[in-house]
């Protein structure tokens, strides 16, 4: 079953201009009468598809034509003058993400059981999700339109999905002809407007590999610094992908792709002053290798992709134990957390490491259950995709009074996971408090001494 698949990665058939979904009071849009449900579709005369050409659009204007549709039908002008950085007091709908045009042998819609969320099967494809949240896309069927938006808004950084860089082993990948995959055009013309881009290879053993590998990476590294990082993130499978073309990733590989590309690594550090080539922190866990120091990942410019995500998190552990061990000398107050944190296998020994040391020095009794994901199979280890069933599979090991589980295995609109399973049901099954909850958090919950939310 899949819904969008094939889908233009353009359509026209989206209602004019950009619903209005909030006024807050007292703004000028309140001042003007707006309301939630009215469309904006154009500004000075210019039309507005979304909230990004709406911020386009009036970005720096203090004297503005704004035309509405109201939500009773009515046209309306708008003159608005503002003062400068004033703001509209305007919500606007979310965009509606358009869709690929590709059909990936990787593709994880084909990894989704068919009775899964319908929002699984989105398979989405857009620029401007990529400017805003790090989204990739493979430019394969992007517009003449969007290209010059990407360059006229400037939408930068832009996050590509390149795969390989040699054009047959690109075409097998994506499921498309060779014509369609070669984005060299694009992708010059992009950079030549001085948009940045960030690259993803998904790392298929025995496709994209060993020489084509180390190939892509050194064809993108001739281009840095426009080109300014590569993520190369393993292959996942689940059970109900079947596709004979696939290999799956195995601890071998991991190790052979670590012992491949650290030597690239290297050579770029001296030469380039990054690291460049970045292997997804799956690759080091599953390989049993030490993930790289907070020194390899600069700035972490792949953090969106998942990468560095395990360094990251223990230099917060170590900058929240530092100041757990300033605010509270003494175990009294943190004695009283007993419960159990639930996490995927991938990240359990990690995070199990962490705890440990925090029970120690503490006395806290924070309890680390690794849930293995039923739901998916296959090697899908990873903590957000972990759905209700999984829980309660598990919940013969939970210890203590409550259970967090990760804040990224919610939806984030809504308190269900992705099997359907609502947060009410899940804590009704484990006969516990139930909060999802993400590192963050949770680190403040600690530092703050602040246990309300465990509701213990
Ligand atoms: S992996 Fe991405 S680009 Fe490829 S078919 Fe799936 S959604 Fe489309």
């Amino acid at each position: 079953m899949y819904e969008f698949a094939v889908a233009p990665a353009v359509t026209n058939l989206r209602r004019r201009g950009v619903e209005i979904t909030e006024v807050v009071p007292d703004s000028i849009a309140a001042e003007l009468e707006l309301e939630a449900g009215d469309r904006v579709f154009r500004v000075n005369g210019r039309p507005v598809r979304d909230y990004l050409d709406f911020r386009f659009e009036t970005g720096g204007e203090t004297d503005l034509v704004m035309e509405v549709r109201k939500k009773n039908g009515e046209d309306w002008e708008l003159q608005i003058e503002r003062d400068e950085g004033e703001d509209f007091g305007l919500g606007f709908e979310q965009i509606v993400p358009r869709q690929c045009a590709n059909e990936c042998i990787f593709c994880f819609c084909k990894g989704n059981p068919e009775d899964a969320r319908p929002s699984l099967f989105v398979r989405d494809e857009d620029i401007r999700l990529s400017f805003l949240y790090g989204n990739y896309t493979t430019l394969t069927s992007i517009s003449e339109d969007e290209m010059r938006r990407i360059v006229e808004q400037r939408l930068t950084p832009q996050y590509v999905s390149v795969h390989a860089t040699d054009l047959k082993v690109r075409a097998h990948l994506l499921g498309v002809d060779e014509k369609r995959a070669d984005i060299s055009d694009k992708i010059d013309r992009l950079l030549d407007a001085g948009i940045e881009i960030h690259a993803q290879v998904v790392l298929c053993p025995e496709i994209n590999d060993g020489e084509v590998l180390s190939r892509t990476i050194d064809d993108l590294a001739a281009l840095h610094p426009r080109v300014s990082s590569v993520a190369v993130v393993p292959l996942g499978l689940t059970r109900y992908n079947k596709d004979a073309r696939l290999t799956p990733v195995t601890r071998e590989f991991c190790q052979r792709t670590i012992r491949e590309i650290t030597p690239l690594q290297i050579e770029f550090r001296q030469r380039l002053g990054t690291t460049f080539a970045f292997l997804g922190d799956e690759i080091y866990l599953r390989a049993g290798r030490a993930i790289p120091t907070r020194k390899h990942y600069g700035d972490y410019p792949q953090i969106e992709d998942g990468i560095g995500m395990v360094r990251s998190f223990k230099s917060e552990v170590a900058a929240l134990l530092r100041k757990i061990k300033r605010n509270y000398p003494g175990r009294n107050k943190l004695s009283q957390l007993n419960g159990t944190v639930m996490t995927g296998l991938l990240f359990a020994p990690v995070l199990k490491k962490v705890l440990d040391g925090m029970n120690e020095s503490f006395g806290t009794a924070l309890n680390v259950v690794a849930v293995e994901n039923n739901y998916f199979g296959g090697d899908v280890s990873v903590a957000g995709l972990l759905t209700g069933g999984d829980f309660v599979s598990a919940a013969g090991e939970i210890r203590g009074n409550f259970v967090i589980i990760p804040g990224s295995a919610i939806k984030s609109d809504e308190d269900v996971m992705l099997d359907g399973m609502t947060l009410t049901e899940l804590g009704s099954k484990l006969h516990q408090t139930v909060i999802p909850m993400d590192f963050k958090a949770f680190a403040n919950m600690m530092i703050n001494a602040d246990f309300k939310s465990l509701r213990v």
